[in-house]
């Protein structure tokens, strides 16, 4: 957040107005390893605020952002629809102006934080029509929860996580809460998703981090054949890879995390660590569960909540397949620019 909106200090990033991608990893990290839910819930007041920094006049970002910072305005980024999830091109809500307000119909779905938020940042589409690559036709709004015409209806998810889809019927809102220039609001959905996707490697690095200190806890403690689990060799191999893994997904991390705070793209670099963080996390608490044995897909127990909670991360904020295809490109722009 910016500072002079209550954030924290600018550091060495490029401009006033960015996140340190740094920090949030580290924080993430952090959370990550003691609680999911604690790290949905600091990593949604930045993506759901982060639209109105991008594009917010000064006055909304003074009204707003002084509030989230301290945890009285709780944020939402409300993008993905029923339609339009990889590819939000796709985007169908209607956004019309008329008389200098807009209005706005339509759903969106997968919306953290819905029915918990007191604002969503909402990808509208304002011209064009759905499958256009959404370059100019979609536009930002910063929708208050309280506005007339918006209802949500949560569901639920594997893993605890306040979700649910967010209907907007005939909601009408000032021109005042648009973000961003008409036109821009792909640029600001990708905007954002660009400053907090490698966060969602080290919440993976985080979870993958607790699964490997459950592990080796239980071998060591649990006896079985007469001595410490720990002891077996093929159970000490599935340490040593986890403990390898977990490290390259962590210097991957930190690798995009350095590059996006010097203001580089590091398309591949967050792609590269998003996906090698949240597929590692994924084998790893999987690794986790199978050493517990039977305690391991048991209700309560740590290493059974770590397999539920990781497993949307291959999914949110870009999907695995989606960060290949990204990845794919650069390695061939690569070769073809080193046989130019
Ligand atoms: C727990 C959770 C929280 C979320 N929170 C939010 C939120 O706060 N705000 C928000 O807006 N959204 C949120 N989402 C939505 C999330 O961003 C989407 O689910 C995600 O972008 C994928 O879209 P989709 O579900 O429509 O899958 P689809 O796009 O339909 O993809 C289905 C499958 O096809 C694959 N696929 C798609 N296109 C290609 C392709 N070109 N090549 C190869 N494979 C492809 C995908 O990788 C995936 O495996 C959340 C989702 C989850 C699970």
């Amino acid at each position: 957040m910016p500072q002079r909106h209550g954030g924290a200090a600018k550091g060495d990033l490029v401009t006033e107005s960015e996140v340190s991608v740094r920090a949030l990893c580290a924080l993430r990290d952090e959370l990550a390893w003691h609680s999911g839910m604690l790290d949905v819930m600091f990593v949604m007041q930045g993506l759901g605020s982060y639209p109105l920094v991008l594009g917010g006049s000064e006055e909304l970002c003074g009204a707003i952002l002084p509030d989230v910072v301290r945890g009285k305005q709780v944020a939402a980024f409300a993008v993905t629809e029923a339609g339009a999830g990889s590819s939000l091109g796709e985007a169908n809500l209607r956004a019309e102006q008329s008389d200098g307000r807009w209005r706005l119909n339509g759903a969106k779905t997968f919306i953290s934080n819905a029915g918990l938020a007191g604002f969503y940042s909402v990808l509208a589409r304002t011209s064009g029509e759905p499958g256009d690559g959404g370059r100019d036709s979609l536009t930002m709004f910063f929708v208050p929860a309280t506005t007339k015409g918006l209802e949500v209806r949560r569901f639920e998810v594997m893993a605890p996580h306040p979700i649910g889809e967010v209907i907007l019927n005939d909601v009408d809102i000032a021109d005042t809460y648009r973000l961003g220039e008409v036109g821009s609001g792909l640029k600001i959905a990708l905007g954002t998703l660009n400053r907090f996707r490698t966060s969602v490697a080290a919440a993976a690095n985080g979870f993958s981090r607790r699964a490997l200190d459950e592990s080796v806890k239980h071998l060591e403690d649990r006896n079985q054949f007469g001595k410490p689990l720990s002891a077996f060799q093929g159970l000490r191999f599935d340490l040593a890879e986890m403990d390898a893994r977990l490290r390259a997904s962590q210097l991957l991390t930190e690798e995009a995390a350095n590059a996006l705070d010097r203001g580089e793209e590091a398309v591949a670099e967050v792609a590269r660590a998003k996906l090698t963080a949240t597929e590692t996390a994924s084998w790893i608490c999987d690794r986790a569960v199978q050493h517990h044995g039977g305690l391991g897909v048991k209700r309560g127990v740590i290493v059974e909540r770590l397999f539920r909670e990781v497993r949307a991360l291959r999914i949110y904020e870009g999907t695995s397949e989606v960060q290949k295809l990204i990845l794919a490109k650069d390695v061939l722009e690569r070769a073809r620019k080193r046989s130019d």
